[in-house]
């Protein structure tokens, strides 16, 4: 087993493991995204149909503004009939009474109307509110699931770090340098497996030469095609597991 070879497959193993994470990861904003604009809507819901109850309220204590004045207009009527002097000036009088009492009914009816709607946005209100509380705590406990398991996958990633360097410390410098620019430009891909003559990562063929030399065990060699570094899958001293990582569940 050339040691270098397997170093970089080990590398090439953490490497995926952190990729796969960071993928679950970048879920996560999205996620949490989608719960605070449900939580918006909900509170926009909330605070319509309360701006709907003030409005209400106002017409309603406009209307019974409205009824106390044309009562006083009545009063102030009733009060001219003492020094009216022609009984065309009283009738002209108890009609203008007749009206503001016609007035006033046709404004209490719509203040009933009105008191009705008050009351009917009331009860929505209360349903309303005990909901948005429910949705609430809902949408705390979701938060902290999200935002633990963000903290988890932090700590798995920098665990990954952590075994990362110190495999980075084993491998010749140089070859270092050629695996984090192949890391860099190929995808995060640096290091590819062979299987059935083909690399596995660009899927092309490798010429039958070069696959017996990579067989053979006595070289790190690099795909021609890809350009990435090559360990046969026949030979098990490149099968990694998550142990031999030092990974820990
Ligand atoms: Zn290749």
């Amino acid at each position: 087993m050339l040691q270098q070879l397997r170093y970089l497959v080990e590398l090439q193993a953490l490497e995926d493991k952190k990729s796969g994470l960071i993928r679950g990861c970048n879920d996560t904003p999205r996620r949490m995204a989608e719960i605070e604009q449900e939580y918006t809507r909900f509170e926009q819901a909330l605070l319509t149909r309360q701006a709907e109850g003030e409005h209400a309220r106002k017409v309603h204590r406009s209307l019974e503004q409205s009824i106390a004045d044309l009562e006083n207009r009545i009063a102030r009527s009733k009060l001219r009939m003492n020094e009216v002097k022609t009984n065309k000036e009283y009738q002209a009088i108890l009609r203008e009474i007749d009206d503001f009492k016609v007035e006033i009914r046709r404004k209490e009816d719509e203040a009933l109307e009105m008191m009705e709607q008050i009351e009917k946005i009331v009860r929505e209100l209360k349903t309303l509110e005990s909901e948005f509380e429910a949705h609430k705590v809902r949408l705390d406990a979701d938060r902290k699931v999200l935002q633990e398991e963000a903290d988890q996958l932090k700590a798995r990633l920098d665990q990954l770090d952590a075994l990362a360097a110190e495999i980075r410390m084993k491998i010749d410098p140089v070859l270092l340098k050629r695996c984090d620019s192949l890391l860099e430009r190929q995808s995060g891909i640096a290091v590819a497996p062979v299987e059935a003559g083909s690399c596995r990562v660009c899927h092309l063929n490798i010429p039958p030469q070069k696959f017996i030399e990579l067989q053979r065990d006595e070289a790190i060699l690099q795909c021609p095609h890809c350009h990435r570094f090559l360990f046969w899958t026949g030979n098990e001293a490149y099968a990694v597991m998550d142990e031999d990582l030092g990974i820990s569940a």
